[in-house]
Order: structure tokens, then C-alpha cells, then sequence
């Protein structure tokens, strides 16, 4: 089981980690960041991360931390 940690901050929502993750738990938020851009969120309430670390390797940004 693992656990991801987004930084909003470096985010810059090219959303490729939505189409990454092999469980589907990175979705387009409705908030939007101070650029005026839709955020992600990790969206994994029956705890189906298994802490790949797909998601991190692709971000162009580094934003995402992978907890195991
Ligand atoms: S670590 Fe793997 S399973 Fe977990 S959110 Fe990232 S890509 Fe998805
Ligand atoms: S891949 Fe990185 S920069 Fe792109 S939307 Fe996901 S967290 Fe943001």
C-alpha cells in the first residue's frame, strides 16, 4: 500500500500524471491554483495505491512525493 503527497506549489497541471497512474487515482480537482489552473488530487479512498511511483517518475515538475 502507498500513499502520494501533491505539491500545488510546483504543480503546473499538465495532468500527465492523471493519465500515469495504473489505478486511476490522480483526477483533475475543481480548484483551481493562483494561476487559474485546475489542480490534481489523489483520490484514493479504498486505498488502491500500491506506491509504483509511476506518478513521480513522470511529473516533469517533481511534485509528487510516494510514501511506501
Ligand atoms: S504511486 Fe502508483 S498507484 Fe500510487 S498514485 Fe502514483 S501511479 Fe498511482
Ligand atoms: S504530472 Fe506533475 S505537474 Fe503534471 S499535473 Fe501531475 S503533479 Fe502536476
Amino acid at each position: 500500500m502507498g500513499k502520494i503527497v501533491i505539491d500545488n506549489n510546483r504543480c503546473k497541471s499538465c495532468y500527465i500524471c492523471t493519465m500515469t497512474c495504473p489505478k486511476g487515482l490522480i483526477k483533475k480537482s475543481d480548484k483551481t491554483n493562483r494561476l487559474g489552473d485546475y489542480m490534481v488530487e489523489f483520490d484514493d479512498k479504498n486505498s488502491e495505491c500500491i506506491g509504483c511511483a509511476m506518478c513521480a517518475k513522470r511529473c516533469p515538475d517533481m511534485a509528487i512525493d510516494v510514501y511506501r
